[in-house]
């Protein structure tokens, strides 16, 4: 028999004694490379996949082959990269992001400022969603440091946040070229360059580098609460700034009396400024901001794929834009109009948009399948390590993927807002810097949206 007739029988066993789920995530992209003296080598996409099914899967596997083949006494696995099917999507998915590179055109970042220029005042579009915003931050740039001090804006991601905070530091450079020193700064780089500061006692040059300026930016406050030494400098550098007059602009995903475990000291100053919030925005801004990202890319498409895009992609702007990048992508590589039935499948096939037909109840089924515990251990009590990496997932992927709310997480998991919050941020954060775990939860949405 050939290896891949072989394979494929051994396949249509497995997929029987295996659910769905985990046959789809774990062995649909396996194949039979080789087999020699009684050895089957069995090539897989990653080693996630190799580490599971060597851990969950060999004596299943082992057991069904024998069946094939008498012979057989052990398996190998071994992740091979270029499996043919596989490669022409990633190779598609790069061509995409050099794309999306490109487009974004060569707007380089001010090493003083920390700044892009491509986020000014003129490309935000305004609407009733985000006016009261608009208006705060523009206004902010008349009277630097003395009307609204601080300016902390909220939203949901992908709603313009960054793009606003950082349009009133350009705004600050364009009008007073020279006099006045913006600087813009994540507060995870805040943090970490706190940690190195004291790490290297070096703390003077970083206290310089942040009160040695006229307006202070500080992106998705969220994640410096609860670091002490942080907040502590924070605080400092706060007040210094606030006394001298200066401008601080702060943004986050939430308002500050949502934000537990910041100091009710930093809270009560922030509400001492102006506190705006950015809301969904309305059709006719989602409208706006496609034509205007056409305009200058001097795109075009017809007028009902821009009100498909727009009727289809909602809640968040990044995805909007993401959506619009691909059909043009597609424009430009296929050389074709963009027709209403293409543009359709293109939206159908963006992975994300998938998030409509979702239910709360499919991604809990799903963390649970993927770490073989029950529903009841996930949503129950325990605190045991094997259930709280899960359970923080579940509450991270019901954010994420249907953006409930904090409150209503807590209930599904039996639990306050405030663990919701907290494990919402865990996993969040440990997404970048752990690929094991940022590789699990691509598994489990691939899983989600299988079913
Ligand atoms: P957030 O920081 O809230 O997650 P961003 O500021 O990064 O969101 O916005 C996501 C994308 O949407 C950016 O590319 C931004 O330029 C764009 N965007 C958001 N709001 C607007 C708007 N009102 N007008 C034009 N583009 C916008
Ligand atoms: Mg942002």
């Amino acid at each position: 028999m050939e290896l891949e007739q072989l394979w494929q029988s051994i396949l249509g066993e497995m997929e029987v004694q295996i659910s769905r789920a985990n046959f789809a995530t774990w062995l649909k992209n396996s194949r039979l490379i080789d087999k020699k003296d009684g050895t089957f080598y069995i090539g897989l996409p990653n080693n996630f996949a190799k580490e599971w099914i060597e851990n969950k899967y060999q004596k299943n596997l082992l057991g069904i082959i024998r069946n094939f083949d008498s012979s057989a006494k052990n398996l190998k696995f071994v992740v091979v990269s270029s499996n043919p099917k596989t490669a022409t999507k990633k190779d598609l998915a790069q061509d995409l992001m050099s794309f999306e590179n490109r487009i974004s055109l060569d707007f380089k970042i001010d090493p003083e400022t920390n700044l892009n220029p491509r986020y000014t005042l003129d490309s935000f579009i305004v609407g009733p969603s985000n006016e009261l915003a608009y208006a705060g931050a523009s206004s902010i740039v008349k009277e630097l440091g003395l009307k609204y001090n601080p300016f902390f804006v909220y939203s949901g991601v992908g709603l313009g946040k960054t793009h606003l905070i950082q349009a009133i530091g350009n705004a600050v450079g364009a009008q007073y070229p020279g006099k006045f020193r913006p600087r813009y700064v994540s507060s995870e780089k805040f943090t970490s360059d706190i940690v190195w500061g004291i790490r290297n006692k070096r703390m003077e040059d970083i206290k310089k580098k942040y009160r040695d300026v006229d307006v202070l930016i500080i992106d998705d406050i969220q994640f410096i609460g609860g670091k002490e030494k942080t907040e502590e400098e924070f605080f400092h550098t706060f007040n210094a700034l606030y006394e001298g007059n200066k401008q601080i602009i702060i943004s986050s995903d939430r308002p500050p009396q949502a934000i537990p475990t910041l100091e009710e000291r930093l809270r009560s100053r922030f509400g001492g400024g102006l506190i705006v919030d950015i809301g969904y925005p309305e059709y006719e801004v989602r409208v706006a901001i496609i034509k205007s990202k056409l305009q200058g890319l001097n795109r075009d498409l017809n007028q009902v794929v821009i009100e498909l895009i727009a009727n289809r992609i909602k809640k968040n702007i990044r995805e909007l834009e993401g959506v619009l990048n691909k059909i043009l992508f597609y424009q430009e590589r296929k050389g074709v109009d963009i027709t209403e039935k293409i543009a359709q499948e293109i939206i159908e096939k963006s992975a994300q948009n998938l998030s409509r037909r979702v239910s709360d109840a499919q991604i809990i089924k799903a963390v649970s399948e993927f770490y073989n515990i029950s529903t009841e251990n996930i949503l129950g009590r325990s605190r045991k390590k094997q259930v709280v990496e899960p359970r923080q997932i579940v509450a991270f992927l019901l954010r994420d993927i249907l953006e409930m709310s904090y409150p209503y997480i807590g209930e599904k998991l039996g639990r306050d807002h405030t663990t919701a919050i907290h494990a919402y941020d865990k996993i969040n954060q440990e997404i970048n810097k752990n690929s094991s775990l940022n590789q699990k939860i691509i598994l489990i949405r691939d899983m989600i949206y299988k079913d």
